[in-house]
């Protein structure tokens, strides 16, 4: 443990999986104490029983729930000062085939569940000096979708409400975003089948690393911007997506 983290104490949504999972294990291996949030409890148990931590069941879109249950993470924590919001869910239906119900699920999931938990956590983040949050767009927020066009509509909205409210709480809290290309997680599993070589060498051609990210490389990324590394940094969009958006 190097000690990045030291002392920090911080919620992540979508802890029981992926790329949320591969963050709560970097957090506490430098040093925070964690609140692991997921609305598979057991998922995020599992991580717990790795890292550590708090965990809580929670349905992101369960507006009551996530005021009451990041109440009990920021008791548990002894308040808050980080919060990375990770819960997502993928849709890859084309705009002839997507019905309203689904769209609005992929909405209500990827941008309102990450608007109401950043609302909810904003009383204890204003309490502390060193409050950052990072939230989870896609390379997908950046270019026209590879994975239809409401998960890129809902994550380009993640982005730009996450510079938005960088703006409106700066310098109480930094906010910044990551927008990971394809990693291996069991959502890119759901999109493109492991066991499906030419899907799998398709989609890493898209990028011109020619390859998929890996959990850890969107981690290390996560940290660094929850860190104290990333002090003069706010507002900003990282792309981790083995260049797939040059700009
Ligand atoms: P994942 O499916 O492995 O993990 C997502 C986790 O979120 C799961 O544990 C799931 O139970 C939880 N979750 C889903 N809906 C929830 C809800 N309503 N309330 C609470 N928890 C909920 O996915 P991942 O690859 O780790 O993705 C993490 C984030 O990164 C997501 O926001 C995703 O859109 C984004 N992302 C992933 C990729 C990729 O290629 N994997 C690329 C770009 C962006």
């Amino acid at each position: 443990m190097t000690g990045r983290l030291a002392g920090r104490k911080i919620v992540i949504t979508g802890a029981g999986s992926g790329i949320g999972r591969e963050s709560a294990r970097q957090f506490a291996r430098e040093g925070a104490t964690l609140a692991l949030i997921d609305r598979d409890e057991a998922a995020a148990q599992v991580t717990a029983d790795e890292t550590g931590g708090h965990v809580f069941a929670l349905d992101v879109t369960d507006e009551a729930a996530v005021e009451t249950v990041v109440g009990r993470a920021a008791e548990a924590l002894g308040g808050i000062d980080g919060l990375l919001n990770s819960a997502g869910i993928l849709t890859m239906k084309t705009v002839d085939d997507i019905g309203v119900e689904e769209f609005r699920r992929v909405v209500d999931v990827n941008l309102t569940g990450t608007f109401l938990v950043c609302q909810a956590a904003l009383p204890w983040l204003r309490k502390e000096p060193k409050a950052a949050i990072v939230n989870i767009a896609s390379a997908q927020a950046l270019l026209p979708s590879l994975t239809g066009s409401a998960y890129a509509a809902s994550k380009a909205a993640v982005m730009m409400f996450s510079k938005s409210i960088a703006k409106e709480l700066a310098p109480a809290v930094r906010v910044n975003i990551i927008c990971p290309g394809a990693t291996e997680t069991p959502m890119t599993d759901q999109g493109v089948a492991p066991d499906d070589v030419a899907g799998r060498k398709a989609l890493a051609a898209v990028y011109a690393m020619n390859r998929l990210a890996q959990p850890e490389e969107i981690a290390a990324g996560i940290l660094f911007l929850m860190s104290d590394e990333a002090a003069a940094i706010t507002g900003v969009a990282l792309a981790i997506d083995n260049g797939r958006t040059f700009h």
